[in-house]
């Protein structure tokens, strides 16, 4: 075992951000870049954004909808501390895209607004986070602004979410009442001041609450926090360690991201506290980190993120040993060694040759459609790391070309859209249409646009009576071969060509799984 890679893996944290829309995401994720020094202006992120969008054709969807389906990766420095931010799309189309990120993550942040409490698109994200058990911080964003009571916040949270709330700082009013807040743990205070960036906050030690200081900051209000305090202590559990790292506890945060106010505060208890990265499990055995062998996967791929020249980056997770720039490792599922020569790192506004890499980092790999998501990579052993799945689509459209000549092009544009994970194609037992399957709607929107722009395939869309899928199987391939031999009308392969139910509907899909009790119904399936 070599100490600098325990020591390189020790500093590592690699988290996302989950929220509903507009909770503050962006600003946060801004703060938190300033605070890394990654950028020097606060607007960079949004104008980064603003900036894809202008060159980047398919994403003229994403800017006329005005949300965000990209995904992009941040590294930053904060104390000794390597960060690798991973944002998510924040629309619900794209969860799909969502989950695969999360797989890549050691733990996640989560944003509530204070006067919204949990919203729908939170709780999608929180039964994400719960399949992996993945650590989480909440932040309770927008203080400034007149919202819920924070202790309600917590009932809401805890009943909704279904994890423990334990508040580590507490908020001294809200709105215009709002003053600050103090650290129930490292007992301090810090004081807001409307409108100004307050960055460098004083942080004020207040040992005991009966401190004469914070009645003379705090005037009546000090009283306040007095009350809400002593409530809370009959109410509120302690925060755990060992709860939040089985994530059934989260370590609650109360701020104004826009005004940068507790981010700070938020982000030196997430360095300290959050997981390194740890093992993972492949088809064979248990992965740790500190192992000597090099070893990752990919979770993501995205296309056009620079449109100057039109490119494909593969997103890899390092899960074990070291990365080192030309190292050769062996693309399993093509059964050939590669070099990864030109693999690149994400920092806010650049990116970057990687000369080095670490388990929690991760790697950018152009490509030229040799590589799809999931796919694993090591130097030595055969490995095939699980749990990156494809869902159950349950939105359907058939494929319809305008010109008949571009079924070529169709064709591989759909098989690359699907292996980049932006939509699920199937290919019907009878007849010669294309099925798309999405998990959100938009997903064909995109879909049609990339088809458009980077394979020159005019195509359009129309409704299909499918309204459910599920992937087949069965272990007695008899009976499985009964079954597609009677059901042909109903059957397709998908892209990866295995055999998939479409159904009419729900009730049609229940129908038939207890007309067929032998065959095997999945609503995932791992990417092979
Ligand atoms: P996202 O959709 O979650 O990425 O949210 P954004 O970061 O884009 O924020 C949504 C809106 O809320 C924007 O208009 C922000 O300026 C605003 N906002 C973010 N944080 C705060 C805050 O702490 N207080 C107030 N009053 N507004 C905020």
């Amino acid at each position: 075992m070599s100490s600098t890679l325990d020591r390189e893996i020790s500093r590592r944290r690699t988290f996302g951000i989950i929220s509903h829309p507009d909770a503050g995401k962006t600003t946060l994720t801004e703060k938190l870049l300033l605070f890394g020094g990654a950028i020097n202006l606060a607007g960079a992120v949004k104008s980064r954004k603003a900036e894809r969008h202008a060159t980047s054709d398919w994403m003229k969807v994403e800017q006329e909808r005005g949300i965000s389906v990209t995904t992009s990766v941040m590294k930053f420095t904060y104390r000794d501390y390597e960060v690798n931010l991973l944002d998510t799309p924040g629309h619900q189309d794209f969860s799909e895209d969502t989950y695969r990120v999360l797989t890549a993550v050691d733990s996640a942040v989560m944003v509530i607004d204070s006067a919204k409490g949990v919203e729908t698109q939170t709780e999608k994200l929180m039964e994400v986070c719960r399949m992996r058990n993945t650590p989480l911080i909440t932040f309770i964003n927008k203080l400034d602004r007149e919202g819920r009571s924070p202790l309600e916040l917590l009932d809401e949270i805890e009943d909704k979410l279904q994890i423990e709330c334990a508040p580590l700082s507490w908020p001294i009013g809200m709105g215009k009442r709002f003053r600050g807040v103090y650290n129930l743990y490292r007992k301090n205070l810090r004081l807001f001041t409307p409108g100004a960036e307050t960055r460098d906050q004083q942080v004020i030690t207040i040992d005991s609450l009966d401190d004469p200081q914070l009645d003379r900051l705090l005037g009546a209000q000090a009283d306040d926090l007095r009350e809400d305090l002593e409530l809370l202590e009959g109410a509120a559990s302690p925060f755990t360690y060992q709860q939040y790292l089985k994530a059934s506890q989260t370590p609650v945060f109360f701020g104004s991201a826009i005004n940068n106010f507790g981010v700070q505060e938020m982000l030196d208890t997430f360095v300290e506290m959050a997981p390194p990265p740890g093992p993972r499990q492949s088809e064979t055995r248990v992965v740790t980190p500190n192992e000597e062998q090099f070893s990752g996967f990919v979770f993501k791929i995205q296309a056009n993120m620079n449109p100057a020249h039109r490119d494909r980056i593969a997103f890899l997770r390092v899960c074990s040993g070291s990365f080192t720039k030309g190292m050769k490792v062996r693309h399993h599922r093509l059964n050939k060694d590669i070099t990864l020569a030109g693999a690149i790192i994400f920092m806010a506004q650049d990116r970057e040759h990687v000369e080095e890499a670490w388990p929690g980092d991760i790697i950018g790999l152009p490509n030229h459609g040799t590589i799809k998501i999931g796919d694993t990579f090591s130097t030595k052993e055969p490995l095939k790391f699980t749990g990156i799945p494809n869902f159950a689509p349950e939105h359907f459209r058939r494929v319809l070309l305008k010109n008949p000549l571009k079924l070529k092009q169709l064709q591989k544009g759909l098989v690359q859209l699907a292996e980049e994970g932006a939509i699920q194609v199937f290919r019907p037992l009878v007849g010669s249409d294309y099925v798309m399957g999405a998990v959100g709607v938009l997903q064909f929107e995109v879909t049609m646009a990339r088809l458009k722009n980077e394979y020159g395939v005019d195509a359009i869309y129309e409704p299909v009576r499918f309204g459910a899928a599920r992937w087949v199987d069965c272990p007695d391939k008899k009976k499985l071969a009964r079954f597609e031999q009677a059901n042909q009308h109903v059957l397709a392969y998908d892209a990866e060509g295995f055999l998939t139910y479409l159904a009419e509907s729900e009730w049609m899909l229940r129908f038939f799984m207890e007309k067929w009790p032998d065959i095997e119904f999945r609503k995932t399936r791992e990417i092979t």
